[in-house]
């Protein structure tokens, strides 16, 4: 039996069997041609160039009719490879001075630009493009060599897939009836293969590093998408209990079935918001799925996922009516504004030149307010949007009041230009701000007073107040969102907002994890937005919470000393109202 642990990056737990990828793919060998085939070579080349970057364009089309434009354009991103002038030249000049065949220069000049990319280390941002020259290259190698490179799309029987890495592409033919999960040994949180899988609901784990060389096609393995682990060859005892964990959660995806229609209410009676958190249009209909009560989190700048340069007005717009006609016109969406930076789309083109402490730097709002065109096109699209349901804007990584100030009077300019224009949108819109940086939770009282609702940012509220980089593995034991820091700070958000009677929401990790519900609810919030996979968990638990418990509890944990005093104590008292459950 062998454990690897990687990165966690679409949730849930199987138990399957292997089907090996070969680590790099197809192998091509070295082989030279005669001076006299040097012409026919390169128009081959140029041939299998041309195909593949049509086939692209079909794959383009062919994903957004699935899952949307945004996902679709990937492909499209992917389509300028192709042509880029500098590539092109590289492979000619291997095919004409080298007399290398096209086979060959393909694969070499690629896997070198891809060995590159990877040896950046799945932390930098550029490393996420790996995947899509994996693409890039199998796509023209199935050109010339007349070989299928779909064998994910004919599986006859479900399997666990395993490889160096994936592409985009071949997650996007997946069928997730027969691809139970899939783990790599390379890629990121934030690669298109990663964000693929979580919009298609496929477990995944990535960036496990050299595991290939230990498992065999047909070994059973476990894949726990939700930790991040994989386990290969598991041995009898590990392997029931997997099962049993497995079958317990079958068992609760039947019950949570049942409970989809009834309302998240707590023993007392009173009705908890519980919403969801997306990162693109089509996963609206996984928060319809689950009944939540709305979208607490529409994480926008997912929007630029395979764009180098902004998306226009108008893809905003189609984006954000899409998932409000999704919802309906009765539940709130809530659409945050750009929030780039740091790990998310660091490469965008705003991002003058490479910074020491990206996470401290020109990111998310700050970026926004020095590229005000973008920002107002943005505003634009959200308000014109708005006409069609409920929808209200928030703004992410507001440190001080100054900056919300500048964030609401540039709505108010967008404001003036539509009605300028005649064009419709709904004049009260609310407008909130995420508490994610500690001044902003400090300030909080004063934050109240001029937008109509918070949203709890704990990833990041989490990071900034324990000085841990919440994507820093070595700094992993300290970034704990049950730190007494991180409970204080919110419950002093949370009082800001009740005592100034705006609403409150928490949008981070915590308030999908079942551990925190009680403490949450305890310390007076209503509302929660989380995954659409938790909603049915977190209902669940929901329902087994008496309030004034709940509000007893949260004010001991308060008093408590450290995050591990803190987590044994919230695990004993869910115990108490959930027996039955996995921690
Ligand atoms: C957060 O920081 O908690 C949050 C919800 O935003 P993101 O994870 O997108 O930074
Ligand atoms: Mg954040």
């Amino acid at each position: 039996m062998e454990i690897y642990r990687g990165i966690g990056v679409s949730p849930g737990l199987v138990i399957g069997t292997a089907l090996v990828l070969d680590a790099e793919g197809v192998r091509i060998p070295a082989r030279q041609i005669p001076p006299e085939k040097v012409s026919s070579e390169l128009t081959r080349l140029n041939k299998a160039l041309k195909a593949a970057a049509e086939e692209s364009r079909a794959q383009q089309k062919s994903v957004e009719l699935r899952l949307g434009k945004q996902l679709g354009s990937i492909f499209s991103a992917q389509s300028t490879f192709y042509d880029d002038p500098g590539l092109l030249t590289e492979l000619h000049q291997l095919i004409h001075n080298e007399r290398f065949t096209a086979e060959y220069a393909v694969t070499n000049v690629i896997r070198t630009y891809r060995r590159a990319l990877e040896a950046l280390g799945k932390d930098h941002f550029l490393s996420t493009k790996a995947s899509d020259l994996l693409d890039v290259e199998k796509r023209i190698l199935n050109q010339l060599l007349g070989a299928d490179w779909e064998p994910l799309s004919n599986l006859k029987e479900p399997v666990i897939v395993l490889a160096h890495d994936i592409s985009p592409s071949e997650t996007a033919t997946m069928d997730p009836t027969k691809v139970l999960a899939f783990a790599t040994e390379s890629g990121g949180k934030t690669s298109h293969t990663a964000i693929m899988a979580g919009a298609l609901e496929i477990p995944a784990v990535v960036g496990l590093g050299k595991f290939l060389h230990d498992v065999a096609g047909g070994d059973t393995l476990i894949v726990d998408g939700t930790r991040g682990i994989l386990i290969v060859d598991p041995d009898e005892e590990i392997l029931e209990e997997y099962q049993g964990q497995v079958k317990v959660l079958s068992e609760q995806s039947g019950y949570w079935l049942a409970e989809r229609d009834l309302p998240a209410v707590t023993l007392d009676g009173t009705r908890i918001e519980l919403m969801g958190n997306i990162e693109f249009p089509s996963e609206a209909a996984h928060c319809i799925d689950r009944n939540a009560d709305g979208v607490g989190l529409y994480r926008t700048e997912f929007l630029f996922a395979g764009h180098d340069t902004d998306p226009s007005e108008e893809e905003h717009y189609q984006a954000y009516v899409h998932v409000v006609q999704t919802l309906g016109p009765n539940k709130p969406v809530v659409i945050r504004t750009l929030d780039h930076g740091a790990d998310k789309f660091p490469n965008h083109a705003e991002k003058i030149s490479e910074e020491r402490n990206p996470f401290l730097g020109l990111r998310s709002v700050r970026l926004c307010l020095r590229n005000l065109p973008m920002f107002k096109k943005q505003m634009r699209a959200i308000l014109r949007a708005s006409v069609q349901g409920d929808i209200r804007i928030m703004f992410p990584m507001v440190g001080t009041l100054l900056e919300l100030r500048q964030c609401k009077m540039l709505l108010a300019e967008v404001r003036e230009d539509l009605l300028e224009e005649g064009i419709p949108f709904k004049k009260d819109m609310p407008v909130g701000t995420m508490i994610e940086v500690p001044s902003a939770a400090i300030m909080a009282d004063k934050l109240a007073k001029e937008v109509d609702f918070f949203s709890l940012g704990t990833n990041d509220l989490v990071q900034y107040t324990l000085a841990a980089d919440r994507t820093n593995e070595n700094v992993a034991g300290l970034y704990n969102p049950a730190d007494p820091a991180v409970l204080r700070l919110i419950d002093s958000v949370v009082r800001a907002a009740r005592t100034n009677n705006i609403g409150a929401t928490v949008c981070g990790e915590m308030s999908g994890d079942p551990l925190f519900t009680q403490w949450l609810l305890g310390t007076g919030l209503r509302q929660l937005s989380v995954s659409p996979q938790n909603i049915p968990e977190i209902k669940k638990l929901i329902r087994r919470i008496n309030l004034s418990d709940a509000e007893a509890m949260a004010e001991k944990a308060l008093q408590l000393d450290t995050a591990r005093d803190v987590t044994n104590y919230l695990r004993e008292q869910k115990r108490r109202i959930q027996p039955d459950a996995i921690d």
